[in-house]
């Protein structure tokens, strides 16, 4: 799960990590509000969305009047933002931040990940901040310093050191970015993070280390016994249709092509995609109903993937262990009878109760395409999503 600039912020803020005053609003009143509790005579303000990269889109503004605040949270607010990071649909601006300005000497990278190589917490670190990291590390890697936690023991004070020191930072705030380096650690390990970065981490005027900018991800399956960051979700940023999905206990992703895909089983819908894509089509989407699946359920999951527009033709490609073909089929008679289709549908069952199920779909005499094999669907859903186009 992701989670906005400004909770990042607060969460790190509760571990002592230094960042700059700041508040949230909702409408250009709000932060007008907030500038004046803020004080002063400009300020940077935020488009506060689940993406990076803001500066470039025009989501990052530093304001030195009210005017000009209001003007720019008209133009953001409840509007997309379109960001290298977003797709072309954008992102929804949900809220903005308003902080104080600071007067930056310096800019460096800093982030917490988990290494899936490594199988182990690693520290980030460059000199060259502020900028695109996977540039740095593709053009200049000797600019980034990576330090590996062992999980036994947690990070030691000589590694946050260590990674201090490679910052090419004045003597006197070395101690503090160490510091800061630390509390981040911390946040991170206390919080089920999977990702904290830190871009730009920077040396102000007055040599002060500040987090200018924050992003925290959090592992999505450790959520229940974190409940203080699960109340950070923001349903606005993410991808309706999966949210949708997760509502009814369904596992679902999100594709960019055309052809919904109702599977049961994750390896069954990675070779189904697989075959889709062989056959000449493009997934709209991986529904895994999983086992067990009552018709209720199998109706509710074609109801979800008609509600993609994008969706021009439906493959259900079942291989019932657990699941019951009968159940399956009835599932989709029962969505038929109840509404109209008018995009191809492609069945493929196959084993528990198969003959029951096929009955069924035959006894229905509704409109269905049955398949026997997966290669067969495949080529049978992208046929017919072609001639109907
Ligand atoms: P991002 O574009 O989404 O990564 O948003 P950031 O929060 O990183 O802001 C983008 C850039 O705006 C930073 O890299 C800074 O160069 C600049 N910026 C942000 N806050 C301040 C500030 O308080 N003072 C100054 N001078 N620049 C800032
Ligand atoms: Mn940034």
């Amino acid at each position: 799960m992701n989670i906005h600039e400004y909770q990042a912020k607060k969460l790190l803020a509760n571990y002592g990590v230094p960042i700059p005053r700041g508040g949230v609003a909702h409408s250009a009143t709000e932060a007008i509000y907030q500038s004046n509790e803020l004080g002063g005579n400009q300020w940077i303000v935020k488009a506060q969305l689940h993406s990076g990269a803001r500066g470039k889109a025009g989501g990052v503004k530093l304001c030195k009047s009210h005017n000009e605040i209001s003007e720019f949270c008209d133009q953001l607010l409840g509007n997309n933002l379109v960001t290298n990071q977003t797709g072309p649909q954008g992102k929804m601006v949900s809220s903005i931040y308003v902080e104080e300005a600071s007067d930056i000497t310096k800019e460096l990278y800093f982030s917490i990940i988990l290494d899936r190589a490594s199988q182990k917490v690693t520290l980030i670190a460059s000199t060259e901040g502020g900028m695109d990291i996977e540039k740095v590390a593709e053009e200049t890697p000797e600019k980034i310093t990576k330090i590996v936690i062992d999980p036994a023991v947690g990070m030691q004070p000589f590694q946050s050191r260590q990674l201090a020191f490679t910052l090419d930072l004045p003597n006197e705030v070395v101690g503090a970015a160490s510091r800061a380096v630390m509390k981040c650690y911390r946040a991170f390990r206390d919080t089920d993070a999977n990702l904290l970065e830190i871009n730009p981490l920077v040396l102000t005027s007055d040599n002060r280390i500040l987090a200018i900018d924050a992003k925290m991800t959090f592992d999505s399956n450790a959520l229940y016994r974190r409940p203080e960051i699960f109340e950070f979700r923001d349903k606005t940023q993410e991808d309706p249709r999966e949210t949708n999905a997760a509502e009814h206990d369904l596992s679902y992703i999100g594709l960019d092509g055309n052809i919904g895909c109702i599977i049961n089983g994750a390896g069954l819908a990675m070779a189904t995609m697989d075959m889709i894509q062989h056959a000449g089509g493009e997934p709209a989407n991986f529904l895994d109903i999983g086992g067990g699946a009552s018709s209720e359920r199998v109706a509710t999951s074609i109801e979800l993937v008609l509600s993609d527009k994008n969706v021009e033709a439906i493959l259900i490609n079942i291989f019932a262990g657990i699941n019951r073909c009968d159940w399956v089929a009835q599932g989709i008679v029962d969505l038929l009878n109840k509404r109209e289709v008018d995009i191809p549908l492609v069945v493929r069952l196959s084993g528990t109760n198969v003959e029951k199920g096929q009955k069924i779909l035959r006894d229905s005499g509704k409109k269905v395409i049955t398949a026997d094999t997966l290669a067969d669907a495949a080529y049978k859903v992208v046929d017919a999503w072609k001639s109907n186009k």
